[in-house]
């Protein structure tokens, strides 16, 4: 795999730490390992722009065009979320699809990298910690946690196989809802 340029960016900048630097000197700098790779190199400033957004470059307010980083400043920022590496770790192991709907790129479906246990509750960045969710079950977690989306989803089916009268399916649910119950997790949604 060709090395991204948003990988080639940060490696120049991380060869200069701490110091303010012009986004039209990153393009000089990277231009030409990146155009090895057969490619014209366009405007980089859009990438700086995402790289300080994500929390890895540290943009100068006062100096329009300018960025710098910051090594403490990054660690700080790599906490809260997975490296690129690690979330295509995470998207390979999952097939590129969501973990709940099974929906993914193929499907014209977004994906993202998603803390089963949330960094806000003090879950790690650890691979076994991520998985793959489609941007809808995404948000969908974020309001609910890990077991009521869950959860939610089974009252889907169970609904749906009422409609149709799917014994098969009910009974199914109607176990999984006692799972629920058996270990407490039944507080926050009642069916
Ligand atoms: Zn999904």
């Amino acid at each position: 795999m060709h090395p991204s340029r948003k990988s080639l960016i940060m490696d120049f900048f991380k060869k200069s730490p701490n110091i303010e630097i012009h986004t039209s000197e990153v393009t000089e700098g990277v231009k030409e390992s990146f155009e090895i790779h057969g490619k014209k190199l366009q405007d980089i400033s859009t990438d700086v722009n995402q790289l300080s957004g994500e929390g890895k470059l540290i943009k100068i307010k006062r100096k329009n065009g300018f960025y710098k980083y910051d090594p403490d400043f990054e660690q700080e920022g790599e906490f809260h979320d997975f490296s690129d590496v690690d979330k295509v770790t995470i998207f390979g192991r999952d097939g590129y699809k969501c973990v709940i709907c099974g929906l993914g790129q193929e499907d014209g479906v977004e994906i993202a990298a998603d803390h089963k246990i949330p960094r806000s509750k003090n879950g790690e960045n650890s691979l076994e910690n991520g998985q793959t969710l489609c941007n809808k079950h995404n948000s969908m977690k974020k309001n609910y946690s890990q077991t009521e989306a869950g959860k939610r989803y089974f009252i889907k089916i169970f609904e749906d196989a009422l409609k149709v009268d799917d014994s098969q399916m009910i009974a199914f649910c109607k176990d999984i809802f006692n799972v629920y119950d058996k270990h407490g997790v039944d507080h926050h949604i009642k069916v």
